[in-house]
């Protein structure tokens, strides 16, 4: 069978390039890179090339890169970690509706130990009103924390604006840019970034290694405590051939980003047309513009996600129904929920995430047998077309679609 794979905001293949550049540190390069003697030395070369090498694809210098363990765990500490070191001059977060759970989670978490925070809201398109968040900045506000780009919509947010806005408020600014790395242009001197959060998985290198840029100066209380690594930011001994491996990774991000996010982006339009000239009745999630040029996330009326990527799995198709992290629950997404997506229209939403091994054909069969799929589904759906269009809110809907 086919195993064709449309989740890469989802986690991605190791890359071939980094998995021979991290080989070694599994094998004879075994060292502590915190040791002073040949073994140590060995190996602590090669963390701090994979730091400069991560620094070079944010602007920001080697010193300011702690290495961790993901995505969540940067997210965490830059809230967490701000509240404690800033709690004297006050408690207020600012975020918005649709951040990843990374962040949405920790500001619930902080709520219960006596914070405040506002989650900015969003318009059915995804997108932010700026005039809101210099609406809800108080003199307690410790902290904004927006994502750069969203990982079920795609939706890419103005981080350079939010970061001016913070600079002028002198207000800390942090970033979940997890699903940005990589597929977008990132400076966080232009755009006066305090704190960014990137994850390894996400970007062709393993898990368990993540990124948090710290920019110099920031006052920042520690998640882990132990030992003195990474100038005491975050203890425990490095994951050395993540970072290796994470390294070599920003070091093909910078090389090739423009001319693989171009192909993707082609194969990307080349699926949302395919799939709005063969199937009636389906609805764009997300800004049509302002969006990664790898993410479509779609709603096929009538029918349930869930079924749609079983269905497409027995193709051999991996997709998603909006975030891997909240997959198995039934509740909608959070995400679709703040854009005020009808809730039977969000229960049928399907993420496709093209990546860079995503080909021509990958894409042409998907739209062999996902029109098929959808209309054996919609025929057993007792919803499709009820007949009571004008008491029916989905049907009200879908006829707008
Ligand atoms: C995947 C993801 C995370 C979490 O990263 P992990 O390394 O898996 O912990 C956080 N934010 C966004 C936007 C993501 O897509």
């Amino acid at each position: 069978m086919k195993r064709i794979y449309l989740d890469y905001n989802a986690t991605t293949p190791v890359r071939p390039e980094v998995l021979e550049a991290l080989l070694p540190y599994y094998r004879d390069q075994f060292g502590n890179p915190s040791s002073v003697h040949w073994a140590g030395r060995q190996v602590s070369g090669a963390v701090e090339k994979a730091r400069e090498q991560v620094a070079a694809l944010l602007n920001c210098s080697p010193a300011e890169i702690v290495f961790l363990s993901c995505g969540t765990e940067a997210d965490n500490m830059s809230l967490k970690g701000t509240v404690d070191a800033l709690g004297e001059k006050g408690n207020h977060i600012i975020t918005t509706a649709v951040e990843h759970p990374a962040v949405l989670e920790t500001c619930r978490y902080l709520e219960k130990t006596g914070c405040k925070v506002t989650y900015l809201p969003v318009d059915s398109d995804g997108r932010l009103d700026l005039a809101d968040l210099e609406k809800a900045i108080t003199a307690q506000t410790v902290l904004i924390s927006v994502m750069w780009a969203n990982n079920e919509t795609g939706n890419i947010y103005p981080i350079e604006q939010i970061g001016a806005i913070a600079k002028a408020r002198g207000i800390r600014f942090h970033t979940d840019a997890v699903q940005a790395v990589g597929k977008l242009e990132i400076d966080v001197q232009k755009a006066n970034i305090d704190l960014l959060a990137l994850s390894g998985h996400k970007l062709g290198a393993p898990k368990g290694v993540g990124v948090l840029y710290v920019r110099r100066g920031t006052r920042l209380t520690p998640f882990m405590h132990g030992g003195h690594q990474e100038r005491n930011r975050r203890a425990g001994t490095h994951n050395v051939a993540g970072i290796v491996g994470l390294g070599k990774a920003c070091e093909l991000a910078m090389a090739e980003r423009e001319s693989t996010c171009a192909r993707v982006k082609e194969l990307r339009d080349r699926l949302e047309q395919g799939i709005f000239a063969r199937i009636p009745q389906v609805k764009l999630n997300g800004h049509p513009g302002e969006r990664l040029p790898n993410t479509l996330n779609v709603s096929f009326a009538w029918i349930e996600g869930e079924s749609l990527l079983l269905n497409l799995d027995m193709k051999g198709i991996a997709a998603s129904s909006g975030s891997a992290c909240t997959s198995g629950s039934l509740e909608p997404s959070h995400v679709l929920g703040a854009m005020c997506v009808e809730v039977t229209l969000a229960h049928s939403s399907t993420r496709f995430s093209l990546g860079p091994d995503t080909t021509a054909e990958d894409i042409d069969y998907v739209l062999e047998v996902l029109p098929p799929i959808v209309q054996r589904l919609r025929d057993m759906s007792p919803l499709y077309n009820c007949g009571k269009v004008d008491a029916c809110e989905t049907c009200d809907t879908v006829k707008k679609l």
